[in-house]
Formats: structure tokens, C-alpha cells, sequence
């Protein structure tokens, strides 16, 4: 358990000037109501003992406003300390855990439900947060008030406090006892939120589908059962819970009744005053808390840890594409040049027998140069081209820019001059603006507006409520495919990359639209490499090589003249849409 604390040790030691303070407010607190008891004994003694005045019922209330008031500020104190230290904690972990997912490659969140990372972001989070505050207050507490009661009781009525402690050590046993159950009902619980968010997730990215598919029974049906399940796995903690605490209350009970029979017989035979019975009684019911309070910091403690192996999971996860440790000084420009490129995504080489997705890649892509890429779907394209950012990490010694292999540059240098539009079209929920701008972060109105004219998504903004200011995704309006296609256009050519990939970028786009754009683009990227991966020959017609590629094998290559008069693929393709057109 103690290792898994490990993560939060920097943390507490970032926030010791919380800790201090809110652990001496703790004990002023916990002083404070000490006190109590022994004021009651004070007024009940004298009240037996009829010399009763004013002056005195003046000064006890005094001495009561001000022990009150000490101890509300102190109450205060804690909790703004303590709790505030663990807030704090809470916060600056989250942060870490954000980060540290930034840092991760792609793969890693093909493989994790992202509802799974929202639930250890939120729930994980809330008991980690009680490990680093309510652990300690808990803790303080019931160690400084178990002793000083214990103290105070045994020393001045040993025989009585004997007698009456002798249910208390059940509670604790019985909160360390209830303890494993707990955690199995609330580590179920986790899971059920888990499941819970990665269903709600899912639905409603998938909410087009689901309607246009009338499927809304099926998951209607599905999140009910998911969220029966969390009811009751919840309900399960509160069954214990409703039993648990009637349970202390009544141990508690037995050992107030204890003094109750024991402590009366003393007063009648005169070997304690009334006094001392009632301050008893006050400390007796005090130390419920603390012997309960040993087993809840046990408990918390323990959840916490849980929750940290979850997170520290996360935290250990080593990005699978990294920059490596000393990076080349070139910056990514020159020729690229692919040298017996093999590659196979990890697991499925069984797939389809043992064939890579990529063989015996060799090309050379000249400086300045654009290239076309054709093949049938699922040939290996994307695969392709998404190793060049290593967005796929190719094997060493198989993909090089200028003379270097890509994989000795710094990563955010390598990404930084190649420019991509991926297949599947992403905006973020916000201004048309500034999803092109995302690709320049700091660029003048004016190139966005050029960009914006270049893919031609400028002619239809006026169409739009708010011109190049209006909103789109979530928070807007819809665009469609094509719009979406255009604005991931201009967002990749504002970087003016020395490298530039297209993905199937004008699948959406009508082929006057796409010539359009395609001749103001090959003009703005003169002297720069480009790459065009398309199912249309129309498109490729404008590179200078064109490539088939099939089954992962390029199996043709040459300019298009070329191509289109050897027998092939090429050709086959080239005559049907010659016909469709
Ligand atoms: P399309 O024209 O449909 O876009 P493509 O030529 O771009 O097809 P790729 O996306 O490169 O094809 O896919 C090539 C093969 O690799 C396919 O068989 C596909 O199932 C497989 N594949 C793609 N991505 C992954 C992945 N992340 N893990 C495992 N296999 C994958
Ligand atoms: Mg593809």
C-alpha cells in the first residue's frame, strides 16, 4: 500500500505549510472539546453545592462563548488547511495525469476506453483526495483524542473507565472487519461509474447512427442495465452503511450503560461526585468517534491507495513513440527516402497469413516533388503515409528525410514541417477562424483569409450565420463533409509545411471543387513535397509519380502518361472513371 503513496510524497511535501497549521488547529479542536466535560463537572459540583451567584454562572458562560468561539476558528483552521492542502493535491494531480496522457502515442488510446480515463479523472481522483485530507484528519484525531481521553479518564476513575472501555476495541475491530467488504462494494461501484461513462460516452458520439438506424431501444436497454448495475452496487454500500452505523451506536450504547450501572452505584456511595459521572459520560460518548475514526482512516487510506494504482498505471505508461535521446541538429527537409520499409501493426501479423500490411517498401520522394498514391481500400495507404509523422513508428533504418532517418529528429520538429489532412475529418468545437488557425497559432487574419480562399471554403462563408466567426461542432452549427474537408485543408496548408500529406482530403469534395482547389494548391506549394493519397484519378493526375499500392506491395509506379498506357490497375481504374465522368 505504502508504495503506491509514492506519487503523492512530492505532493504533501509541496503543501507541509498546510498540513502544519491544519494539524495544530486539529488539535486546539480537539482540546477545545476536552475541555467540555470538565466545565460540566465544574457547574454540575457546583450547582450541588448550594453556594450558587451570579458572578459565577457569568464567568462559566464566558469561559463557554470563548472555548466556542476558539474552537469554531479552529474548525475553520483545519479545514481550510487540511482540506484545502488536499483540494490542492487533487488539482495538481489531475494536471499530472492530463499532461501525462498528452504525452502518449495514439495506440495507447485505441486500446483505453476513454469513459474508463474520465472515471479514474473523476472518481479516483475524489478518493485520492480523501486519502490526502479526511485520512489525516481522521487520523489526528483519533489518535490525539483516543490518548488524551484515555489519560484524563484513567487517571482520575480507573476502575470506572476499566469497566465502560471494554466494548469500544469492538469498533475498531469491527470497522477494520467491514473494512474489505467496503472496498469490494465501492471498488464495484468505480467500476460501474466506469462502465456507466463509457456507455453515456459512446451513445451520444454515436447518436447519428443510433437514430438514422432506430436503434434507440437497443441503447436505451443498454444503459439501463449499466445503470441498474451502478444502483446496485451502490445500494449495496448504503445496506452497509445503514447497518453499520446503528451497530456502533449500540456497542457505544453498551458501554455508556456499563457506566451508567457502575457509575451510579459509585455516586450513591459517594466515591464520585455527580460531576464526575456526567464529565464521564461526555468522554465516554466522545471516544466513539476516535476508535471509529482508527478503523476509517484504515479504510480511507486503503481506498485511496486502490485508486492510486489506477492512476499510477497511467503515470508509469512510457509514450511508444518518443523523440529520441540525442536528436539529430538537420531540420526535416530534402528528399524522403523509404529503404525496405516492412511494417505490421503489433498483434496482427496472424491476421492475414502473416503478411505485413507494408512489404518491401522502396521509393524516393524528390524534394519539391508532389506524389499520388493509389491502391483499393485497406491496401495500406494511410498506414503509409501516417508512418512519415511517425503517427505509426516504421522500423529503424527504413524512412529518411534528407539523410536522416526520421526517427533521429526531435518528434514536435519532425511533426512540425509535415503537414497532414487524415482521412477522417476532426474540427475542434469552435470558430471556423480559428480551427485554421490551429495549425498557426499566431497567424495575421489575413493569411487565414488566403488559406480559407485557397481550399475555397471562403466562398461559402457567407452562408454561415457568423461568417469565418461562427461556430462549428458541439457548440455550432453542422458543417458538411466537404466544408469540414476544406477548413482540415486550410488548417494543415496555413502551416506551410515542407511537407504536405493529403488523405483521401477531397473524398467529400465535388472534382470541380477539387480541381479548383487543387490548382491554386500545387501553385502555393511549389519548390515543397506533397503527398496525395486518393481513389480518384482525377486528383492523382496532377502528380508527378503516381504509386499503386496493393496487398501493402507498391505494384505500379511512373507518372500517369505512363501509367495510364501500361495494362494494370492503373489503367482499369483510370477508363472506369473516365466512363463514369
Ligand atoms: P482506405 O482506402 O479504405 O482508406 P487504406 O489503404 O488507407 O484504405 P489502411 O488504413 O492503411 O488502408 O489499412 C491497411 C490495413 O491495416 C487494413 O487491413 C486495416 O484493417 C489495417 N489496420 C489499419 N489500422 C490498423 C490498426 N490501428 N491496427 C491494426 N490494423 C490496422
Ligand atoms: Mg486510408
Amino acid at each position: 500500500m505504502l508504495k503506491e503513496f509514492k506519487t503523492l510524497i512530492p505532493m504533501v511535501k509541496k503543501y507541509k505549510y498546510f498540513y502544519i497549521p491544519g494539524f495544530l488547529s486539529l488539535i486546539l479542536v480537539d482540546a477545545g472539546e476536552l475541555y467540555i466535560p470538565r466545565l460540566m463537572k465544574k457547574v454540575i459540583d457546583y450547582i450541588s453545592t448550594n453556594d450558587f451567584s451570579l458572578e459565577f454562572v457569568g464567568k462559566t458562560v464566558g469561559l463557554i462563548i470563548i472555548i466556542a468561539l476558539g474552537v469554531a476558528i479552529a474548525r475553520f483552521g483545519w479545514r481550510f488547511f487540511i482540506i484545502g492542502a488536499s483540494r490542492r493535491i487533487e488539482s495538481d494531480l489531475r494536471y499530472k495525469l492530463f499532461s501525462h496522457l498528452l504525452t502518449l502515442s495514439s495506440s495507447y488510446f485505441g486500446k483505453t476506453k476513454t469513459g474508463d480515463l474520465m472515471a479514474r479523472a473523476t472518481n479516483d481522483m475524489r478518493a485520492i483526495r480523501m486519502a490526502s485530507g479526511m485520512a489525516f484528519v481522521a487520523f489526528v484525531d483519533a489518535t490525539f483524542l483516543t490518548i488524551a481521553i484515555l489519560i484524563i479518564i484513567f487517571s482520575e476513575y480507573p476502575k470506572l473507565a476499566a469497566i465502560s472501555i471494554i466494548p469500544l476495541p469492538v469498533i475498531t475491530l469491527l470497522v477494520l472487519l467491514t473494512g474489505k467488504l467496503i472496498r469490494k462494494y465501492f471498488k464495484a461501484v468505480q467500476e460501474g461509474f466506469s462502465r456507466l461513462t463509457e456507455n453515456v460516452q459512446e451513445t451520444l458520439s454515436g447518436i447519428r447512427v443510433i437514430k438514422s438506424f432506430a436503434r434507440e431501444d437497443f441503447f436505451q436497454d443498454k444503459f439501463f442495465k449499466t445503470n441498474e448495475e451502478y444502483k446496485n452496487s451502490n445500494m449495496h454500500l448504503v445496506r452497509l452503511w445503514g447497518f453499520f452505523f446503528p451497530l456502533i451506536n449500540f456497542i457505544s450504547g453498551i458501554s455508556i450503560m456499563l457506566l451508567f450501572t457502575f457509575g451510579g452505584i459509585a455516586v450513591i456511595e459517594k466515591s464520585i461526585t455527580p460531576g464526575d459521572f456526567v464529565a464521564l459520560i461526555g468522554y465516554l460518548t466522545m471516544l466513539t468517534w476516535p476508535v471509529m475514526g482508527m478503523g476509517c482512516t484504515v479504510n480511507i487510506l486503503q481506498r485511496g491507495a486502490a485508486s492510486l494504482s489506477r492512476i499510477n498505471e497511467i503515470l508509469q505508461q512510457e509514450a511508444e513513440i518518443k523523440s529520441p535521446e540525442t536528436s539529430s541538429k538537420f531540420i526535416p527537409g530534402g528528399n524522403i527516402t523509404i529503404k525496405n520499409l516492412n511494417f505490421s501493426y503489433l498483434g496482427s501479423e496472424t491476421r492475414n497469413n502473416n503478411a505485413g500490411i507494408l512489404e518491401e517498401i522502396n521509393l524516393v520522394i524528390p524534394k519539391g516533388s508532389t506524389l499520388g498514391i493509389l491502391g483499393r481500400t485497406g491496401s495500406g495507404k494511410s498506414t503509409f503515409i501516417r508512418l512519415l509523422p511517425r503517427l505509426l513508428d516504421p522500423p529503424a533504418g527504413t524512412v529518411f528525410i534528407g539523410n536522416t532517418d526520421i526517427r533521429d529528429f526531435e518528434l514536435s520538429e519532425l511533426r512540425s514541417s509535415i503537414g497532414f489532412v487524415p482521412q477522417d475529418t476532426f474540427l475542434f468545437s469552435s470558430t471556423i477562424k480559428e480551427n485554421i488557425k490551429f495549425g498557426k497559432p499566431d497567424a495575421e487574419d489575413s493569411e487565414v483569409m488566403k488559406m480559407a480562399d485557397l481550399s475555397t471554403i471562403s466562398r461559402d462563408l457567407d452562408d454561415f450565420p457568423d461568417g469565418w466567426e461562427t461556430e462549428v461542432g458541439e457548440r455550432g452549427i453542422s458543417l458538411s463533409g466537404g466544408q469540414k474537408q476544406r477548413i482540415a485543408i486550410s488548417r494543415a496548408m496555413i502551416m506551410d509545411p515542407s511537407i504536405l500529406i493529403l488523405d483521401d482530403a477531397f473524398s467529400s469534395v465535388d472534382t470541380a471543387t477539387e480541381e479548383r482547389i487543387l490548382s491554386g494548391f500545387l501553385k502555393v506549394r511549389k519548390g515543397k513535397t506533397n503527398i496525395l493519397v486518393s481513389h480518384r484519378v482525377s486528383t492523382l493526375f496532377h502528380a508527378d509519380t503516381i504509386i499503386v499500392i496493393d496487398k501493402g506491395r507498391i505494384i505500379q509506379k511512373g507518372t500517369h502518361k505512363e501509367l495510364y498506357e501500361e495494362e494494370g490497375f492503373y489503367r482499369e481504374i483510370a477508363i472506369l472513371q473516365e466512363a463514369e465522368a
